[in-house]
């Protein structure tokens, strides 16, 4: 089958053949009809320190998907040849505390689809049948193929309650965008999106934030004497990974502010701790998707009429994926998608 590999210790992302995967007892086979191309994708294909030291070579990537079962293992219970599903890519052991606890997200032995095993972009994927979701009929192939990045902005953004609040997000890329639509859908009152990107700002406004500041050129302390701010944000969703937009969220946070950080700093990131001290500030860690409340509200916001299609700004045949990434490198887009059809 026709794959997409890391094939070489430099930066590129190859087409290559292997064989279909064997599917297990509990797996299924799932054939792929549309991925997306994840920001991790893009650290692959530069071949960034990450990835040297994660990313074996040989290895089939991507993990942003929806396809169809194709066939399933003989323990598999709940799922029939032909439905639709898209799938959680954190496989996690199923014996350590938490998993036991049903608190999966939080297993500590957690593996990814498409960076430790053979990943999404390819004729046929197989995972543990526990890990596929069956979308319901009325959500596109082109919303279900980017369920995990909206996973990651839903499970961010609802960390905390928004209704009637006021909501920072740093960092407009695909994730922030998603989340500022996600915060307006579910009730706050301001949503102001900071990023360094115009393209991305401009579609973050298309996709519901009140105020879109490229902080470059705009002071984001004027945005909220502007909004009649007068104390500070409730809540703060960092989402850039960026440790000078992480401390200019801790600034200008209000005393008992709750902050959700979701966004991966390159290394170390010194911060004010005085602001979270003295502003008594909860911070919380986001990783994945909660499995499988997050995947359930996924659905139910997409049905309660929350309209994502705009995020979906590049379609290309799977043959053009040098394409789809030099459109992903150039940061003029937000989802690309690929089409295995
Ligand atoms: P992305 O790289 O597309 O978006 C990051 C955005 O931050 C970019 O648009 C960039 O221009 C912007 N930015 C740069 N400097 C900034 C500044 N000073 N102020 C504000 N914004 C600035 O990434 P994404 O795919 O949207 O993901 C968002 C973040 O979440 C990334 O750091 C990614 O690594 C991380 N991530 C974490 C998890 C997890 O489970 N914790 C999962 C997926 C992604
Ligand atoms: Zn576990």
């Amino acid at each position: 089958m026709k794959v997409l590999a890391k094939l070489k210790a430099e930066p590129g992302i190859w087409m290559s053949e292997a064989d279909v995967p064997e599917c297990g007892y509990n797996d299924l086979l799932i054939k792929i009809k549309k991925t997306a191309i994840c920001g991790t994708d893009v650290h692959i294909y530069k071949w960034d320190e990450w990835s040297q030291n994660t990313i074996p070579l040989g290895m089939t990537v991507g993990h942003e998907y929806v396809g169809e079962v194709a066939a399933m293992g003989d323990g598999v219970r709940g799922f029939k040849v032909g439905d639709r599903v898209s799938g959680e890519g954190h496989i996690t052991c199923g014996h350590c505390r938490n998993c036991r606890a049903g608190r999966r997200h939080l297993c500590r032995n957690t593996t990814g689809v498409g960076v430790n095993r053979p990943g999404a972009f390819a004729e046929y994927l197989v995972i543990p049948a526990e890990n596929a979701f069956k979308l319901p009929d009325n959500i596109s192939d082109d919303m279900a193929a980017i369920f995990d990045p909206f996973g990651n902005a839903v499970h961010t953004a609802l960390s905390f309650d928004l209704v009637g609040e006021d909501v920072l997000i740093t960092g407009a890329g695909p994730i922030g965008i998603m989340a500022a639509a996600v915060a307006r859908h579910a009730g706050a009152r301001h949503v102001v999106i900071t990023d360094i990107n115009d393209y991305r700002l401009e579609l973050a406004t298309k996709m519901g934030a009140t105020r879109a500041v490229n902080t470059m050129s705009t002071k984001l302390e004027d945005v909220m004497k502007e909004l009649g701010m007068t104390e500070g944000f409730d809540v703060g969703l960092e989402m850039s990974g960026v440790p000078v937009a992480f401390n200019q969220m801790l600034k200008t946070m209000n005393h008992g502010g709750k902050v959700a950080l979701l966004g991966i700093p390159p290394g170390d990131m010194a911060i004010d701790w005085n602001q979270v001290i003295f502003k008594g500030l909860v911070i919380k860690g986001i990783y994945g998707r909660e499995m499988f409340e997050t995947w359930y509200k996924m659905a139910a916001l997409l049905q309660s009429g929350l309209d994502l299609s705009p995020m979906i700004t590049h379609n290309f045949h799977v043959d053009d994926f040098q394409e789809g990434f030099d459109t992903m490198l150039s940061g003029k887009s937000g989802k690309v998608i690929l089409n295995w059809d």
